[in-house]
């Protein structure tokens, strides 16, 4: 018998996958979450080279003090090199808009986070980076570190990095982690630096920012992770992990009514996401309690966009107060 030399046939799988994913293409939804005018549509556009917000019209600063939370859901197709991404943009325009943002995480960014991070993988970004000097982003950054850290919410944990891979990608994938929130320029324009080579960046009297050029931001780093190298963890992530943990938390409040299922994030490993123990339920009572929790979601968004409110008000009040 020769069996070693047999051949079955699974050593195509790979091939199979790719012809497969070529021809579906792959879909990626991201959430956009920010004040309006923070640089959220630019970003979006810088990184995937599209003109997503064509036709958006930015509202003057009273109609934005009047502006209430509304999702917009955009979607485009782009292609690579024959490759398919159906994008799909969710943003939150006017999201935290005329609160006070002296501080920085601001109690509705908190209370936003907070509500999504077992949802949602959270990669924060500090926008409009060249308005910072190099010294007051490393700050800004740390300040951020600590106090998401302090506040106990989860963002998205990078995979290790395989003791294989070659040492430029360990190099790369460190920076990465590093750079964390990512410190970003947006600009949909292509400037000539110093008359010559053409860039995207943003032309100021002092010199010119660009937007690919790791010296100056961290767009590369971001738009490499999205789209390079991280974009399939994300979303397996997301559906092995995250949904898995909310699904399983569903499952159990319902086995086991008032007691509140504090299947955390944080308890949650890649490792387990696949073991967590799920009681087997009728499908009515499921799709019950998913509807049960899709609206206590729905309230949650009610009392951001309350708290929203509130917030706007005490503004009002203490500006009418100063000026008396
Ligand atoms: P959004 O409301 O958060 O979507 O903000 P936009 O993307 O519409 O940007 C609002 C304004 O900020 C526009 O005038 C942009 O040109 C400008 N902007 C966007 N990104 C940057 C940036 O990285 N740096 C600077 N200085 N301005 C930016």
């Amino acid at each position: 018998m020769q069996q070693d030399k047999e051949y079955v046939g699974f050593a195509a799988l790979p091939n199979q996958l790719h012809r497969k994913s070529v021809k579906k293409g792959f879909d990626f939804t991201l959430m956009v979450a920010g004040e309006s005018g923070l640089g959220k549509s630019t970003l979006i556009n810088s990184l995937f080279l599209t003109n997503l917000y064509e036709d958006r019209q930015l509202p003057e600063a009273s109609a934005r003090l009047t502006r209430t939370l509304t999702i917009e859901r955009r979607g485009v197709e782009i292609e690579e090199g024959g490759i398919k991404v159906k994008l799909t943009v969710v943003d939150t325009p006017g999201f935290g808009d005329s609160v006070d943002c002296s501080d920085w995480l601001r109690p509705l960014d908190v209370a936003f986070l907070r509500a999504v991070h077992e949802k949602v993988n959270i990669i924060p970004v500090i926008g409009k980076a060249d308005a910072l000097m190099p010294k007051e982003t490393q700050a800004l950054k740390q300040k951020i570190r600590d106090q998401l850290k302090e506040e106990e919410i989860n963002i998205y944990q990078f995979p290790d990095c395989d003791s294989d891979e070659d040492e430029d990608f360990k190099r790369q994938d460190a920076e990465m982690k590093e750079s964390i929130p990512f410190a970003v320029v947006g600009s949909c324009e292509v400037v000539r630096d110093g008359g010559t080579r053409p860039v995207r960046g943003r032309r100021y009297s002092w010199g010119t920012v660009e937007v690919e050029n790791p010296h100056h931001c961290d767009f590369l780093n971001l738009r490499r992770m999205l789209v390079q190298t991280h974009l399939q963890d994300l979303k397996e992530v997301t559906h092995d992990l995250l949904y898995e943990g909310y699904r399983a938390s569903c499952l159990q409040s319902l086995a086991r009514p008032g007691a509140r299922d504090r299947t955390s994030r944080s308890k949650l490993s890649r490792q387990s996401a696949t073991e967590i123990p799920l009681p087997m339920l009728p499908l009515a009572e499921t799709e019950k309690l998913i509807r049960e929790k899709d609206e206590e979601l729905r309230r949650m968004q009610e009392m951001l966009e309350k708290m929203q409110a509130q917030m706007q008000q005490s503004q009002t009040q203490g500006e009418q107060s100063d000026t008396l």
